[in-house]
């Protein structure tokens, strides 16, 4: 079967290996008669599966056990609102750190429910870098400060961790989750939509530190409150069951591929691979990140002299490249080098982009 390189920023490339156990178990599940999408969520098969799901997931990235997990609907744009919903307790609001159209959004959201400073910001550098942790300016009395850990759409990526003190740090990793360890403690919540390194689209991952919950607004819906959700393990109405079994494979899969430091070795070597292309031929290719803040999992960059993206993109196609395009707002070309694509598929592309600016360059 031909299958095609896939560069999509999301939702993004699966491991094969997870789609055909799903393809082989998507008429009967382990002898259950059933696909998992035809199971009662509350069933003693499905918890099973829900059960694994969680346990694989706290051990790849060393959970501690006062964190919760919790599988929820809404993507990472409802944890824009659940945040500062949940969050925002009777401090002096949330300090967002904004480098880039994510972030920024999460920032929008927040201030329709509470008081919003933006701390930080890399606008001046076109949201091209991520400040240095001395130009924010962080208010003790916060109740969080949010940041967007990887900022999918220009490629920018937070590589070091900033010291908040006793205010919880938020991050969004919805497009660098599981890509390399995460020291959770470091944090007072997670979240990840699942649709970009994790699974299909439809789940929202949170992990969250206990003493975080049991502060939702009482305007809010119910549905939306963390407290509830770690009680009734995300069971508070019906999880997204088929996309929590998938995000299960994958976890599975992940701990084949030696868990998150196994993965992140790769990841290092495919970003490597393509920056190398870019930067081999600069002029020709352009990526205007700051070196120590640009991401590995989307890789972005210019062509010059301009007319001649069509030409990139059918040329890729022809070497069964795809979703190779930029984001609509800034055009260009992207590389989504998301964990499930192989070092391999990146080398391809790396040799395609040198070949074609030596012919055009
Ligand atoms: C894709 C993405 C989002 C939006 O996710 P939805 O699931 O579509 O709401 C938010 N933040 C980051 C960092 C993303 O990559």
């Amino acid at each position: 079967m031909a299958r095609v390189i896939n560069f999509g920023a999301g939702p993004g490339k699966l491991p094969r290996a997870v789609l055909t156990q799903v393809a082989a178990e998507m008429l009967d599940w382990q002898g259950s008669g059933m696909s998992v999408m035809e199971m009662g969520h509350r069933s003693a098969e499905y918890g099973a599966i829900l059960a694994a799901a969680e346990q694989d997931l706290r051990d790849l990235l060393a959970i501690p056990d006062h964190y919760h997990v919790l599988f929820l609907q809404g993507g990472a744009t409802l944890q824009f609102a659940m945040v500062p919903l949940n969050l925002m307790r009777g401090g002096s609001g949330g300090d967002y750190v904004v480098t880039g159209e994510w972030s920024s959004r999460a920032t929008r959201e927040a201030a329709r429910f509470g008081t919003v400073r933006v701390a930080a910001s890399s606008q001046e550098g076109e949201l091209r870098q991520i400040p240095a942790q001395s130009l924010w300016q962080l208010d003790p009395a916060a109740d969080y400060v949010h940041l967007c850990a990887n900022e999918t759409i220009a490629g920018v990526e937070f590589n070091w961790i900033p010291e908040t003190g006793n205010v919880p740090l938020v991050a969004d990793m919805s497009s660098n989750f599981l890509s390399r360890p995460i020291a959770v403690e470091r944090y007072g919540l997670i979240y990840a939509g699942a649709q970009k390194n994790v699974g299909p689209a439809g789940l929202t991952i949170v992990i969250v530190r206990d003493d975080l919950l049991g502060h939702l607004r009482s305007s809010a819906p119910s549905l939306f409150d963390y407290a509830a959700q770690a009680a009734a393990h995300s069971m508070v109405n019906t999880p997204p069951t088929f996309a929590i079994y998938v995000a299960g494979l994958v976890f599975r899969w992940l701990k084949d591929q030696g868990g998150v430091t196994g993965i992140e070795a790769r990841n290092i070597e495919k970003a490597a691979l393509v920056y190398a292309a870019i930067d081999s031929a600069a002029g020709f290719y352009g990526n205007g990140v700051a070196p120590g803040d640009r991401s590995r999992m989307n890789a972005t960059f210019t062509i010059s002299p301009p007319g001649l993206d069509a030409e990139f993109l059918a040329g890729a196609r022809e070497r069964s490249m795809v979703q190779l395009a930029g984001h609509r707002s800034v055009g260009g070309m992207r590389a989504s080098l998301y964990n499930a694509m192989p070092v391999s598929e990146a080398h391809t592309l790396a040799d395609y982009m040198s070949d074609f600016a030596r012919r055009h360059g």
